[in-house]
C-alpha cells in the first residue's frame, strides 16, 4: 500500500504488557488528510463514516483498546499499564480462558498485524473479560457497557461484510449485554457502590462524548429495545424506571440549554416512546398474558 494512502501507524515505541511482559508495538489511527468522513448519527449514538475515495473504508473503533499480542490482556490505554495489583495474577491465570475464548468465534487472530473488523470485535470481547478483575476505583461496569456497545456495532459491521458468519447473532448478543452493564452502572452510581467518574470519556463513541446524559439515554434506550419481554409486570417495572432516568435528560429546574440538542431530541422521542410502550402493557394488564416468542 502506497505510504501516503496509509490508514494506521506501527509505533516507533516498544510497550511491554504488564501481565506477561511481552514486548509489543500499537497500532494506531492516521487521523486528517480526508480519512474520517463523517456520516450519520445512529439512534445509539454511533457515527457512521463515509469510505472516502483515496482511502476506502474506515473503522476507528477498531484502535481504541490495547490488547497484548501474546496474552491478550486487553484494556482501555488509561489503563493498561497500570492494572489494580489485586487483579494481576487473576489476569495472569486467565490467560487460556482468553485464548479459548475467541478462538471459536474468530478463528486466530495475529494482533501483531494491522488490525481488521475481527481483531476490533475481539479486542473489545478481550476487554469485557478482563475488567471483570478492576476495582470499583477504576469504573469498570461503565467501561464493561461502552465495550459491550462498541462490540455489538463491530460484529454488525463484521455481519454486512460476512452474512453466513453468525456474526448478527453475536451483534444481539454483545446488545444484551451492553444493557445489563448500563443498567448496571447506573444502578451502581445511584447507589454509590461504584462510579463512572475513571471513565474519563464516556462516549459511546469516538467523536463526541455526551456524557452521564448519554450514559442514562443508552440505559433507557437498550432497555425499550432490547430488555427482556418474558415477563409483562418485570418489563413495565424496568420500563418505569427507565422513563424516570431518560427524564433526567431533560427535566425540569436543570438547565438543558447546554445539552447537545440532538441528545436532548432524541431523549424526548424515546421518553415518549416508553409511555407509549408502558400505557400498552398497563392497559392489558387484567388480560392474559400474551404469548411468549421466546
Ligand atoms: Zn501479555
Amino acid at each position: 500500500m502506497a505510504e501516503d494512502k496509509k490508514l494506521t501507524f506501527f509505533s516507533k515505541n516498544k510497550s511491554e504488557c504488564p501481565i506477561c511482559e511481552a514486548p509489543f508495538y500499537r497500532e494506531d489511527l492516521l487521523s486528517g488528510g480526508g480519512r474520517m468522513i463523517a456520516g450519520a448519527l445512529t439512534r445509539d449514538l454511533r457515527r457512521l463514516y463515509e469510505p472516502s475515495k483515496k482511502f476506502g473504508e474506515i473503522f476507528p473503533l477498531v484502535y481504541t483498546i490495547i490488547v497484548c499480542p501474546r496474552c491478550y490482556y486487553a484494556a482501555f490505554p488509561q489503563d493498561f499499564f497500570s492494572p489494580p495489583d489485586a487483579a494481576r495474577l487473576s489476569l495472569e491465570e486467565q490467560t487460556e480462558r482468553r485464548e479459548k475464548s475467541i478462538e471459536p468465534l474468530f478463528g486466530p487472530l495475529d494482533f501483531k498485524e494491522p488490525r481488521t473488523l475481527k481483531e476490533g470485535a475481539a479486542a473489545y470481547f478481550l476487554a469485557i473479560m478482563c475488567y471483570d478483575f478492576f476495582t470499583k476505583d477504576e469504573s469498570p461496569t461503565i467501561k464493561q457497557a461502552v465495550c459491550s456497545l462498541r462490540a455489538a456495532w463491530t460484529f454488525n459491521d463484521l455481519y454486512a461484510r460476512l452474512p453466513d458468519d453468525n456474526y448478527d447473532y453475536l451483534s444481539l448478543n454483545f446488545y444484551r449485554k451492553a444493557c445489563f452493564f448500563y443498567a448496571q452502572a447506573v444502578e451502581k452510581e445511584q447507589k454509590g457502590t461504584e462510579g463512572i467518574g475513571a471513565m474519563k470519556n464516556l462516549g459511546p463513541d469516538l467523536e463526541k462524548n455526551y456524557g452521564y446524559d448519554g450514559v442514562l439515554y443508552l440505559y433507557g434506550l437498550l432497555e425499550y429495545l432490547i430488555g427482556s419481554k418474558k415477563d409483562r409486570q418485570k418489563r413495565a417495572g424496568n420500563l418505569s424506571r427507565a422513563k424516570t432516568m431518560v427524564a433526567k435528560i431533560f427535566g425540569m429546574g436543570k438547565a438543558s440549554k447546554n445539552k447537545p440538542a440532538v441528545l436532548l431530541d432524541r431523549a424526548k422521542d424515546l421518553y415518549a416512546d416508553i409511555a407509549k410502550e408502558l400505557e400498552r402493557l398497563g392497559g392489558g394488564m387484567e388480560g392474559p398474558d400474551e404469548p411468549s416468542a421466546e
